[in-house]
């Protein structure tokens, strides 16, 4: 575990996906039309924004749950909430 990488340990964690409910919405209009940075795509370290022709879309079942990206987001375009209980990402080492 000492040399392993962060893509390594991220792929240790186990996710109880909640089908059809994600956690994650993008406002598409004040991401657009705001944000000048695409802070988002530079801090999850779970890689789960991506940007398609103009549009960030969310794969939020991967999302670590560290908040980050809504601290980042210059526009406020995320909404964003902990997965409803049971769901969501489940650490399995530290
Ligand atoms: Fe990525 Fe963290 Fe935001 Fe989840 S909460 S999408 S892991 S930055």
């Amino acid at each position: 575990m000492k040399n392993s990488n962060v893509a390594e340990r991220i792929a240790l964690n186990k996710y109880e996906l909640d089908e059809g409910h994600p956690h994650i919405v993008v406002h598409e209009e004040a991401c657009r039309a705001e944000c000048k940075n695409l802070a988002c795509l530079m801090v999850c370290p779970a890689r789960v924004y991506t940007e398609v022709n103009g549009r960030i879309m969310a794969d939020w079942a991967a999302c670590l749950e560290c908040g980050a990206c809504k601290a980042a987001c210059p526009t406020n375009a995320l909404e964003w909430t902990y997965p409803r209980g049971g769901f969501g990402i489940i650490y399995r080492h530290g």
